[in-house]
């Protein structure tokens, strides 16, 4: 029996008795999932109802590089796949892609040109994960976190274990570099100093290097989804940031800041600067958030803010606001979803009932166009 499932065997009432007991003593008048399925239908969440088991909102929604994605998910989620499998395949792809700098396999290296991945999973059926960080030479750091959470008693795995541990369960070892990163890298090499021996603007003259070079690249895809259920599963896979000191983690696989689900109530993830997610915790943040009443936007606005207070002045611009982008996909059990920015105008993927779409997420602050002269 995997972990997973002794998980939920173990905790299946325990859990409910928390959500109904302590927790909801905690945060006041609680949304309460078992009193919904007791009483039918529609116990409110601080006023919302939720549906009708079997009649949640079926949904996937990611980062914006993952339109293709959420459609994958979305239709193994109608076709009844676990909800996490759902986005794992969604991601995948997206993993595999070599024209994503930011995820898998083409992703933009550390300084010294080695591509290092970092992935966790969430399963919100059985409240389990897994995940690993700084894992070099292996393409789909996704389903290596689902396995971590599947096979082992361990939530992370890092560097050279992780990697061994891909490998004794058949996952091929690769270059993940490719001819784009690489280059996109040198580029980095030579616009770093005008006192070292690298000389001339390396890959100037092309657009698709200049691209990929773009100063700091960022990026990262997560993905969530619902099922008709209710259930909630999601992921995030990064590259994480580029020309990172080797050995560095973002927030991508730390469960808490990169990710967080609770069948209960809902599920959040990030991109954008992991450093400044790891020192505030924002998708465990968020879903408490939700848990106490708000809806998706505001919780996501809300821990954005809390980024905001919290940041360091040598982060902030000329008026005091954080200079850098963070984002978050919210998803809430009661069938709501929301992308929020710290720096709009920003987007999100989805796909739902309605078709495949990138959708606006709300924005903390809004840039302004320039100025035209
Ligand atoms: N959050 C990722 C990290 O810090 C990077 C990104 O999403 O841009 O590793």
């Amino acid at each position: 029996m995997s972990n997973e499932q002794q998980h939920s065997k173990r905790t299946g009432t325990d859990r409910r008795g928390f959500l109904t007991g302590g927790a909801a003593l905690a945060a006041g008048a609680l949304f309460s999932p078992a009193n919904n399925q007791a009483q039918g239908s529609t116990q409110p969440a601080q006023g919302r109802p939720v549906p009708n088991q079997g009649e949640f909102p079926v949904k996937a929604i990611s980062s914006a590089n993952g339109r293709e994605a959420t459609r994958i998910a979305y239709e193994l989620l109608t076709k009844g796949k676990d909800t996490l499998d759902a986005c794992v395949a969604g991601v995948t792809v997206v993993e595999n892609d070599p024209n994503d700098t930011s995820v898998g396999y083409g992703g933009l290296p550390n300084e010294e040109g080695v591509v290092e991945l970092d992935s966790a999973v969430m399963h919100g059926p059985s409240h389990s994960c897994g995940g690993v960080a700084s894992i070099r030479n292996i393409k789909n750091p996704a389903q290596v976190a689902r396995l971590v959470m599947k096979t082992t008693d361990h939530v992370l795995l890092v560097g050279e274990g992780a990697k061994r541990f891909a490998i004794a369960n058949g996952f091929k070892e690769e270059n993940l570099l490719t001819e784009r990163a690489r280059k996109a890298w040198l580029r980095w090499k030579h616009s770093l100093s005008r006192s070292d021996d690298w000389v001339g603007e390396m890959g100037a003259e092309d657009p698709d290097i200049t691209a990929a070079f773009n100063g700091r690249p960022t990026g990262t895809i997560h993905c969530a989804g619902i099922n008709s259920s209710g259930d909630i599963s999601c992921c995030t896979t990064t590259s994480g940031l580029a020309w990172k000191i080797p050995g560095r983690v973002g927030d991508s696989p730390i469960i808490g800041a990169g990710l967080f689900c609770d069948n209960d109530i809902g599920s959040c993830g990030s991109t954008g600067r992991g450093e400044a997610n790891l020192k505030n915790l924002c998708s465990f943040a968020a879903v408490e958030l939700m848990r106490n009443g708000m809806s998706p936007e505001e919780a996501g606005l809300e821990v954005l803010k809390r980024v905001a207070d919290n940041t360091p002045d040598r982060l902030r611009d000329s008026n005091g606001r954080p200079n850098f982008g963070l984002n978050f996909y919210l998803l809430s059990k009661d069938g709501r979803h929301a992308g929020v920015t710290m720096w709009g105008p920003g987007r999100f993927a989805i796909t739902d009932k309605d078709g495949t779409r990138h959708e606006r997420s709300a924005a903390l602050y809004e840039r302004r166009a320039a100025p035209r002269r």
